[in-house]
């Protein structure tokens, strides 16, 4: 196991619903820590900050409800609400208010185990895209949306912001063309009124800063009169920069002269690290 356990707080008044999951989701690897009422559960996630929460519909002190969406005001963790039979307006307030799913008493332990699992997934994944979504790494060119950053070949480069701008604009249509009024729209605005010489200019500096050869373009291709585009190479270099990038179709692509290979972006649009 390298892993550590997911740790599961249970939000939960019944003793045998405690006595129950304690046990049995103990059994399944979670680490369980229990919280009897409202109150105990909101200071209870404070201190042991659980990866996943399971919170009773009824409960002394504050509803769950209540504990629901003080929860979310500060937490994505994944939330499983436990109603009782009867309360399906409860269930749909619950997930009204941020739970993620629900189980509903009585319940057989391997569903709830599956219904976790299930959120924990979606969870893990959501967060991956929030991560991946804030870089884009295409061949030996990085871009960090967040911290406004470019990498070439791992080495920083400084960009002005319009020729950030203009490159993030290129690397997220990368493989599409993307128009000059597209381009000009996004990166000076709807209301600019200057040459739009502006844009080629910008695109030129850019070229100067992130392909090997700027005057043969391998990254950034114009498409005669419409725009421009951001061509993923895989390794098939143009030049003999070397790279330590590699793409799962190099040994494919990578003869002399042969053809660059189209990409749809996201295909050849990874994350490293
Ligand atoms: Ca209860």
């Amino acid at each position: 196991m390298t892993s550590p356990p997911v740790s599961v707080l249970v939000i939960e008044d019944e003793e045998s619903f405690i006595q129950a999951l304690s046990v049995g989701l103990g059994r399944e690897g979670f680490e369980v820590v229990v919280a009897r009422d409202g109150a105990e559960g909101l200071e209870m996630f404070e201190a042991a900050n659980p990866d996943i929460v399971l919170l009773d519909l009824w409960l002394p002190r504050r509803s769950g409800l209540d504990v629901c969406r003080q929860i979310r005001e500060r937490s994505r963790v994944p939330i499983i609400m436990v109603t009782a039979k009867s309360s399906e307006t409860d269930t749909v307030v619950g997930l009204e208010v941020g739970a993620d799913d629900y189980v509903t008493k009585p319940f057989r332990l391997s569903e709830l185990v599956a219904r976790m699992r299930a959120v924990l997934r979606r969870s893990a994944r959501a967060d991956d895209l929030t991560a991946a979504d804030e870089r884009i790494v295409i061949d030996n060119l990085e871009l960090d949306r967040s911290r406004h950053e470019v990498y070439l070949d791992g080495a920083k480069i400084l960009l002005p912001l319009k020729e950030f701008e203009l490159l993030e604009n290129l690397m997220s249509n990368a493989g599409r063309v993307v128009t000059r009024d597209s381009l000009i729209d996004k990166v000076w605005g709807r209301d600019y009124v200057g040459d739009t010489k502006t844009l080629d200019v910008h695109v030129k500096r850019l070229r100067a800063k992130v392909e090997s050869d700027p005057s043969r373009p391998a990254k950034i291709l114009t498409v005669r009169g419409v725009g421009y585009k951001f061509e993923p190479t895989g390794t098939a270099k143009r030049s003999t920069t070397t790279t330590t990038t590699t793409a799962a179709n190099s040994t494919a692509t990578n003869s002399a002269g042969a053809e660059q290979p189209r990409s749809d972006g996201p295909a050849s649009t990874r994350m490293t690290g």
